[in-house]
């Protein structure tokens, strides 16, 4: 088995979903940590890289020709992102809400009406984490631009720089939605991290649907696990999926969280136990 790709996702924020995803791409050798929350992405924040590389990330804006557009409205009652409206003079385009995906100019019977123009909704920065003695680990953020919609675009743009000679972490965005769902899609695990609460049971519940759906195998991780009660356990248990990794409460992490500082640089163990995960990952995938 080569250089997997594991995505690290969480049916709700707040779980520990980075602080997970950025504690695996260090404790491994040569890995690429590739943020995917483009909406906030922070994992930097605990990795601190070298920044080398910044390239800006752009969509295709449809324009309509008032000399060929009958007003026929098509193209707005195609558009599901309510980008485009029809009044008696002419189409009105709100850029903040287009995706991008060429729908409108599809669906326009009028040949030449729809013209699309590029444009930015974000950026990719590229990096690396230099270690003590040499090695490695690197970095890539998608960051969306304020006001920007176009989420889905950027994670696939940041899933583009993946480099297949390395192990890929992909931190992906919070939720169930279309952003968290491009992430994990061809990911070969998802890791989903999550609590021991009723609320940390139903948001997994969530999460395992869309990675199940995506055919993607999962494993779960207990953050604060002895903070709540068996409701993740006894889902995990009865629905096959291995809780891989357990993590007690402990003030220790907690302030080198809130230092900024990953656990495994806070406390060695931590790197065993991450290399751990990943070697019961590898045996999951085996078996
Ligand atoms: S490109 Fe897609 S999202 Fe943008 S206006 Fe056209 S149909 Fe709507
Ligand atoms: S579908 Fe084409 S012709 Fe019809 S309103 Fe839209 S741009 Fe104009």
């Amino acid at each position: 088995m080569g250089p997997l790709t594991i995505a690290v996702a969480s049916g709700k924020g707040g779980t520990g979903k980075t602080t997970v995803a950025t504690n695996l791409a260090l404790s491994l050798p040569n890995a690429q940590y590739i943020d995917c929350d483009v909406e906030t992405p922070n994992g930097h924040l605990f990795l601190h890289p070298d920044l080398r590389e910044r390239t800006t990330v752009s969509v295709p804006l449809p324009q309509m020709d008032p000399a060929l557009c009958t007003l026929c409205g098509e193209c707005a009652e195609a558009c599901e992102f309510n980008a485009l409206a029809v009044s008696r003079q002419r189409v009105l385009v709100f850029a903040e809400l287009c995706h991008g995906c060429g729908l409108c100019g599809y669906v326009c019977p009028e040949a030449g009406a729809i013209t699309e123009v590029e444009r930015e909704v974000g950026s990719l920065e590229q990096g690396e984490v230099q270690h003590a003695g040499g090695s490695r680990t690197g970095f890539c953020q998608g960051r969306l631009n304020l006001g920007e919609t176009a989420t889905v675009a950027l994670v696939k743009a940041a899933k583009q720089l993946a480099d297949p000679r390395r192990t890929r972490i992909l931190d992906a965005p919070a939720g169930t939605a279309c952003p968290m769902v491009e992430t994990v899609q061809g990911a070969d695990y998802c890791l989903l991290v999550t609590e021991p609460t009723p609320f940390g049971r139903n948001d997994l519940e969530l999460a395992v649907g869309v990675a199940r759906r995506l055919g993607v195998p999962c494993g779960v991780v207990l953050n604060r696990c002895d903070l709540g009660d068996a409701a993740v356990t006894d889902y995990c248990r009865a629905q096959a999926i291995p809780v891989l990794m357990e993590i007690p409460f402990a003030r220790g992490l907690a302030q080198a969280y809130a230092q900024g500082t990953p656990w495994i640089t806070a406390d060695p163990i931590w790197r065993t136990r991450f290399r751990t995960l990943s070697q019961a990952i590898r045996e999951a995938l085996d078996a």
